[in-house]
C-alpha cells in the first residue's frame, strides 16, 4: 500500500470507500509526509516500543508506526473506518485495531495484555473535541507511559506549556507539568489535513517523569483544589476555594494556610506555581 501521507493516495482511499467525514468525531486526516516524519522523530519509536495510537483514521500514521514499532494498538471509534483500516494495514502483522471509544476502553488492561504492563508510547493526531479528557485520563488512571506525542490544537499545546501569571495557565498546565515534561516539537498549519481544520495545530511531546517534580500527600485533593481555583478564576483563592461545594473549606482556613506560605490572602489561583499548590494542599489536607 502506497503511503497515505501523500494527498492523492488519501483521496483515492476515501473515494474507493465512498467515505463520509463525521464532524462529530473530529476527523481531519493528516496528509503531509514531513509532519509525519517529524512526529516519528519526536516519539523516537524503535522496535522495542509498544505504541498506542488514538484515532487511526484511515491508517496514515499507523503505517509509519507499524514500520518502526514492535507492536501497535490503535483505538478507533468510527466503525466505518474499520474495513478501510483492514485494507490499508493489511501488510502489517504487528497492528491490532480496536473499534471502541478511547474514553471507555481499559488501557491498563490493554497495556498488560500487549506489553506485559510495561510502559508504552502514545502517539496520535487527536480528535480535538476530547483532547483534555484523553490526556487527563491517561495520567489519572496511571496508564504505564514513556511518553505521549500528540497533534493538538495549537492553543491547547500552549496551555500545556505555560507557567503562572499568563492567561493560558490553568488546570491542564498544572496537570501536564505534574506528570510530564512538555515540549512543542512542530507547528502544523491547516493545509496539512483533509479536510482543513479551522484552527492551527501543534505537535507536543509529553515525556513522563519517573518521579513527579513536586511531592504532595494527596494528589487527588491537590487536583480538586486546582480545579476549584480555576473554575472561579476571577475570585481570590480564599473565596474561590471556600465556595467550592466538594472541598468543605472555610475562607479563614484558606487564608490562614496562605499566610503560613507567606502569600497574600487576596492572591488568585493563577499566580500559584505547582509547588505552591502542593504546599497549600498539604497544609489544608491535615486540617
Ligand atoms: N490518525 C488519523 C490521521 O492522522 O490522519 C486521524 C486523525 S483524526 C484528527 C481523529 C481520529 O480519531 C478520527 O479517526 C476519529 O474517528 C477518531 N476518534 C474520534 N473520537 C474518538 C474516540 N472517542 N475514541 C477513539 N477514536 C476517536
Amino acid at each position: 500500500m502506497a503511503t497515505l501521507g501523500i494527498p492523492q493516495n488519501t483521496i483515492a482511499v476515501l473515494q474507493k470507500y465512498n467515505f463520509n467525514f463525521q464532524k462529530k468525531y473530529g476527523q481531519n486526516f493528516l496528509v503531509d509526509t514531513h509532519v509525519l516524519e517529524k512526529i516519528m522523530d519526536a516519539a523516537q519509536i524503535t522496535k522495542e516500543d509498544c505504541v498506542v495510537e488514538i484515532g487511526p483514521g484511515i491508517g496514515t500514521m499507523t503505517q509509519y508506526l507499524a514500520e518502526r514499532a514492535g507492536e501497535v494498538v490503535a483505538v478507533e471509534i468510527d466503525k466505518n473506518l474499520i474495513p478501510i483500516l483492514e485494507d490499508t494495514l493489511s501488510e502489517y502483522e504487528n497492528v491490532t485495531i480496536i473499534n471502541d471509544d478511547i474514553l471507555k476502553v481499559d488501557l491498563n488492561r490493554i497495556v498488560e495484555e500487549k506489553n506485559q504492563g510495561k510502559p508504552v508510547k502514545v502517539v496520535a493526531n487527536l480528535p480535538y473535541y476530547i483532547t483534555t479528557p484523553i490526556i487527563m485520563g491517561l495520567f489519572e488512571n496511571h496508564v504505564p507511559l514513556k511518553s505521549i506525542t500528540i497533534m493538538v490544537q495549537k492553543e491547547v499545546a500552549d496551555r500545556m506549556q505555560v507557567g503562572p501569571g499568563t492567561k493560558d495557565y490553568g488546570a491542564l498546565s498544572l496537570a501536564v507539568q505534574y506528570y510530564a515534561k512538555p515540549e512543542i516539537v512542530a507547528i502544523v498549519p491547516p493545509n496539512c489535513f483533509i479536510p482543513r481544520p479551522n484552527v492551527g495545530s501543534a505537535v507536543i511531546r509529553l515525556t513522563r517523569y519517573e518521579e513527579t517534580p513536586v511531592k504532595v500527600k494527596d494528589e487527588k485533593f491537590m487536583f480538586s483544589l486546582i480545579r476549584a481555583s480555576f473554575n472561579q478564576r476571577r475570585k481570590t483563592l480564599a473565596n474561590g476555594l471556600s465556595n467550592a461545594q466538594n472541598l468543605y473549606l472555610s475562607r479563614e482556613k484558606v487564608a490562614e494556610a496562605l499566610e503560613k506560605m507567606g502569600l497574600s490572602a487576596t492572591i488568585r489561583g493563577e499566580a500559584l506555581t505547582l509547588e505552591q499548590f502542593a504546599q497549600l494542599s498539604d497544609l489544608l489536607d491535615c486540617q
